[in-house]
């Protein structure tokens, strides 16, 4: 059976290392909490103690870990994935990185015989463990195909955007739309709240009219009700990726100032409360001045 290194079993990567076990591949897993992975393990993975470790003999690692930090950390730290690889391995990046990270990681790993493809998702972490994600891939046509067997695992819907860093530069777009959304979704619930509206009403009104996007709809229910329980994107998953996305643009765009705000939305959201859902804005947004 195919043989593959999991390295990030958070909230996104324990759902997919899973996948790999119900697919019958060979699974070596690492990630910097132990605990997290003891399931796995129970179900047939193969703990390891580093990065490399969960590289070695492996056909494709996958990496789905929080940040530019991290996934510097565990593709080129000392123990890093990247020295345990072999030659022509495929070095698969789930995580959102950064584009400038994502082309600087694709030509280090070159320069060690290793393939680099971009790989962000989407989709939360139930479809994570269902299987049910949208990859957003950039990598050549001959290296997509060659990473074929291990995304099928993940999701059926491959979306190819070209070559490596395409992948990220949509899903930076995606999330930053997301983030655009969440930021004006919270302060038109909040001066609807102030108008006195039913807020029933509103959100039925809001997730059944012109703009229920599927961010509109998830999260209106829950900033009216102030609940947010089963968070599953953090705030400082958002600011994250909006941060990526306004840093992009600037090399592309001489201004956007609507990211711009979402942005600096997010700077709020995440000092009020980092490792809360994203949703949390509204608590900012309806505080007393
Ligand atoms: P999470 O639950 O916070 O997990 C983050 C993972 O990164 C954990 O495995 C964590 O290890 C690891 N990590 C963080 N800093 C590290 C470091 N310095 N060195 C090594 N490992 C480090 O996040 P998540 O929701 O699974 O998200 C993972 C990635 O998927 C992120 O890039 C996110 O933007 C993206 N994503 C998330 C969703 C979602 O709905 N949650 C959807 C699509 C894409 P520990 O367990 O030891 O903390």
């Amino acid at each position: 059976m195919p043989h593959i290194g999991f390295i990030g079993l958070g909230k996104m990567g324990h759902g997919m290392a899973g996948r790999y076990l119900e697919a019958g591949f060979t699974v070596a897993v690492w990630n910097r909490s132990k605990a997290k992975a003891e399931d796995l393990i129970a179900r047939g993975a193969r703990w390891t103690s580093s990065p490399a470790g969960a590289a070695i003999g492996a056909d494709a690692v996958v990496s789905m870990v929080a940040d530019d930090e991290a996934s510097l950390r565990v593709w080129l730290g000392n123990d890093g994935a990247a020295s345990g690889m072999k030659a022509g391995a495929l070095a698969i990046e789930c995580s959102t990185v950064s584009h400038a990270h994502a082309l600087e990681m694709s030509q280090v790993l070159a320069k060690r015989a290793l393939t680099y493809i971009d790989c962000p998702v989407t989709g939360l972490p139930h479809a994570a463990a269902a299987g049910k994600l949208t990859l957003l891939v950039g990598a050549e046509p001959a290296d997509l195909e060659k990473a074929r067997p291990y995304l099928v695992p993940l999701g059926s819907t491959i979306r190819h955007f070209g070559a490596v860093g395409t992948g990220t530069v949509f899903k930076l777009i995606n999330n930053l739309l997301g983030a655009v959304q969440i930021a004006s979704l919270a302060e038109g619930v909040a001066i609807a709240e102030q108008a006195g509206l039913d807020m029933n009403l509103v959100v039925e009104a809001l997730s059944s009219g012109a703009v229920a996007s599927p961010q509109v709809v998830r999260h209106s229910r829950r900033m009216v009700a102030r609940d947010f329980s089963g968070a599953t994107f953090t705030a400082a998953l958002r600011h994250k990726d909006a941060a990526y996305a306004v840093r992009l643009a600037e090399t592309l765009l001489p201004g956007v100032p609507v990211s711009r705000a979402a942005l600096a939305a997010y700077d709020g959201a995440k000092a009020h409360a980092a490792d809360g859902d994203e949703g949390q804005m509204i608590e900012i947004v309806s505080r007393p001045k």
